[in-house]
């Protein structure tokens, strides 16, 4: 199945209009889409109405900003209802910490020398409520600090450099109440991007388990072959669904273009197995 379960438009870090997704998408013969962009649901409708007339499968999705232990995990949620009342404030909240930390950031930047941080962010913000690390990337890139946002990643804007600023978004348990809650289910998205052990990935994901999360992302953008047979193992040890995604953001920034990431193992089981996928599924068709 050529399955893409985690992308960006230019209602988070994305630069494409979900149409423009949704005609990348079909080009390059997605079956089965999700549009995820970070904290909001705003281009779903777009996405969803393009999906269909171009005759694919398309899943509601959300990739939310959780702090677990001090760092960083982002847990997709997917098939819920996207006008659930509780799971849009619960979105609200955890944007609304955004500005003020895209001024810090801009700050830390400014200090190291790059002129009108925080507006020239916002000029590549396409929803100013989700400025975050890649609007950033991009300004840092045009005022020749790096070669491409990667290496500005690298040397900038992750815990230990000096453009990084901490923050605290909301915590696992409640994203993952807030997806439930809508009837969608919960996947910890690239799990191989965390700067955890492999006692603390074990930790993380017993206690994703224990909250009814269901999957995890075993093929992502960010996985390299060994990752993803360390990801397979462990979704077959803790009996989670594994999901296929590029979390393609942009044609010149994202290695693996969108409906172009490789395929699961045949040893996991696909996410769109799972009940609240399959009758999803079934019912469009
Ligand atoms: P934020 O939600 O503002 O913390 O930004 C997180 C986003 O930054 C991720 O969703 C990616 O789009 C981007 N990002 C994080 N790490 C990297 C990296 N190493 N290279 C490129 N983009 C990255
Ligand atoms: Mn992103
Ligand atoms: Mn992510
Ligand atoms: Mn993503």
């Amino acid at each position: 199945m050529n399955a893409d379960l985690h992308c960006h438009s230019c209602h988070s870090d994305g630069v494409l209009t979900p149409a423009a997704l949704a005609a990348r998408a079909s080009a390059n013969d997605v079956e089965l889409w999700s549009l995820t962009d970070h904290d909001n649901v705003d281009g779903l409708d777009e996405a969803r109405a393009h999906a269909h007339r171009l005759g694919m499968q398309f899943v509601d999705g959300v990739e939310v900003s959780v702090s677990w232990q001090g760092v960083t995990v982002h847990v997709v949620g997917l098939a819920f209802d996207p006008s659930n009342v509780a799971l849009n404030e619960g979105l609200a909240r955890v944007r609304g910490g955004r500005d003020a930390r895209a001024m810090r950031m801009a700050e830390a930047l400014e200090r190291l020398g790059v002129r009108d941080a925080y507006v020239s962010a916002m000029r590549h913000a396409g929803n100013p409520a989700l400025v975050g690390r890649s609007h950033f990337a991009r300004v840092l890139v045009e005022q020749g600090y790096a070669s491409d946002v990667h290496a500005v990643f690298r040397n900038y804007l992750v815990p230990g450099r000096p453009g990084y600023v901490e923050h605290s978004w909301t915590t696992l348990a409640q994203a993952v109440t807030w997806i439930h809650g809508a009837g969608g289910v919960a996947v910890i998205a690239h799990p191989g991007r965390y700067r955890l052990s492999g006692a603390q990935i074990e930790q993380l994901f017993r206690e994703f388990r224990a909250l009814g999360g269901i999957g995890i992302e075993v093929i992502s953008g960010s996985h390299g072959d060994a990752e993803v047979l360390t990801f397979a193992r462990l979704a077959r040890a803790f009996g989670f669904y594994a999901s296929q995604a590029s979390d393609f953001h942009a044609p010149d920034e994202s290695a693996v273009d969108l409906g172009r990431c490789a395929r699961l193992p045949d040893d996991v089981e696909p996410i769109w197995r799972a009940p609240e996928l399959a009758d999803l599924i079934a019912c469009s068709t």
